[in-house]
């Protein structure tokens, strides 16, 4: 087949962008494009990781990018106070945008809207026709989760600039000392510097909506209690994440069809609703294909997409316990639980490499959740039977 393009993804958001830098960087003889619908890459959010869940490679690539680093975090809980000493980094959607636009040149498509994909194919809505070796479908989540089967992590963030510094040395990742609301709530402080502060109101909830006048309000008279006075609300970002409870929402991949990466293809922690380290991983997979054919790179993936969908059966597993068997009020009782397991476990749960003894001491102790409840929230099959599949 004559191909114009050897490597083609759809879908400039977080996975498309990281894929097409790591192409990129390690295969620069390869003709490559990335194409985006809207005029700039990445979207509106920040993104942030554990230095733990990468590894050295990865950070290599990623860390350009990064706008701010520290050297730990903290957790607290009305019972547990806890620093995290393990590298956290943090970048917004204009970091990324700057930076891969800068590597990738004319490899960057932005403002092209993409009809249809397929194994070799790209149809773009102005009818042009773009054929390539490989295409990668990284358009983002392309169902609406159903509730019951998903519970989800709903958050609005202000970046805010303070009349006097914050004095915040490092992240909160947590603050969950506040009254528990809509299911385990907790507010998140990002120190971008002396007098600027990303905090974030997250709840782990059953349902998707968000009351922005609310949480707006609450944001701002968490900063208050804090002794914190508000010059200006710089930036927003709101995200509605599906947290999962089966294994529904990931796609097979089937021969005839582009391969789908990112959220779209499911990848993503099933109970942080993170995607960073995943989109990482597949990368480094994707590029480590004999050949770079649609084909081809999806026999090579199938070996370790097993090894990464057993992993997240645990998770969802949690997800469940957390959603269904224990009282809304009490979930977060679920996480104090967690972090009061050694660093090590937390790194690993983190990174999505959980292992077995992990998964004992995390379930281990008196979580909140009677007996009863969990043996019913064990099986997915039995969470299907309940709920029914996806409408
Ligand atoms: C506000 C927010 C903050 C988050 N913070 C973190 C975090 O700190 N760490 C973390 O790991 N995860 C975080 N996440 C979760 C997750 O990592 C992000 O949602 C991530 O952006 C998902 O990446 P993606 O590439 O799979 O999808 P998306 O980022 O949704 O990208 C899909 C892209 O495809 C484009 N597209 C869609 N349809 C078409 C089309 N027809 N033609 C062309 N282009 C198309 C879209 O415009 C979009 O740019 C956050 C999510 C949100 C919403």
């Amino acid at each position: 087949m004559e191909s114009q393009v050897d490597v083609l993804i759809v879908g400039g958001g977080l996975a498309g962008s990281l894929t097409a830098l790591k192409f990129a960087i390690a295969k620069p003889e390869l003709k490559l494009l990335l194409i985006e619908s809207s005029g700039k890459l990445g979207g509106n959010k920040t993104w942030s990781f554990h230095e733990s869940d990468l590894t050295e490679d990865q950070l290599s690539w990623i860390k350009p990018m990064v706008a701010r680093s520290w050297k730990s975090t903290r957790v607290q809980f009305p019972r547990l106070d806890r620093t995290i000493d393990v590298g956290y980094h943090s970048f917004r959607s204009e970091d990324l945008h700057s930076y891969v636009t800068e590597r990738l040149g004319e490899s960057v498509m932005l403002e092209t809207e993409v009809d249809k994909v397929s194994e070799h194919k790209v149809y773009l809505k102005n009818g042009e026709i773009i054929e390539a070796h490989l295409v990668l479908d990284a358009r983002g989540i392309d169902y609406v989760p159903t509730p019951k089967l998903n519970g989800f992590q709903k958050f609005i963030g202000f970046d805010l600039l303070l009349e006097e510094p914050h004095g915040l040395e490092s992240p909160v990742i947590m603050d969950a000392t506040c009254p528990q609301l809509e299911g385990f709530r907790f507010f998140y402080l990002l120190p971008w510097d002396a007098n600027r502060l990303l905090i974030e109101e997250t709840f782990y909830s059953d349902t998707p909506d968000l009351n922005r006048e609310r949480i707006s309000r609450s944001i701002l008279s968490y900063a208050e209690r804090k002794g914190w006075k508000v010059k200006k609300v710089e930036r927003e970002e709101t995200g509605v994440l599906p947290i999962p409870m089966t294994a529904y929402y990931i796609p097979n991949s089937h021969t005839g069809e582009a391969i789908p990466i990112g959220t779209r293809g499911g990848y993503f922690h099933a109970t942080t609703g993170y995607s960073l380290a995943d989109a990482a991983r597949f990368a480094d997979l994707l590029l480590a294909s004999p050949t770079y054919a649609t084909g081809a790179v999806r026999e090579s993936l199938m070996k370790s997409r097993r090894k990464w969908l057993s992993k997240q059966r645990f998770y969802r597993m949690l997800n469940r316990f957390l959603f269904y068997a224990s009282e809304p009020s009490l979930r977060y009782q679920v996480l104090q639980h967690f972090y009061e397991q050694p660093q090590e476990v937390v790194e690993r749960f983190y990174g999505g490499r959980t292992t077995w003894s992990d998964r004992l001491r995390i379930l281990s102790g008196r979580p909140p959740v009677p007996l009863n409840k969990a043996l019913k929230s064990l099986t997915e099959r039995s969470v299907q039977a309940r709920f029914g599949g996806p409408q």
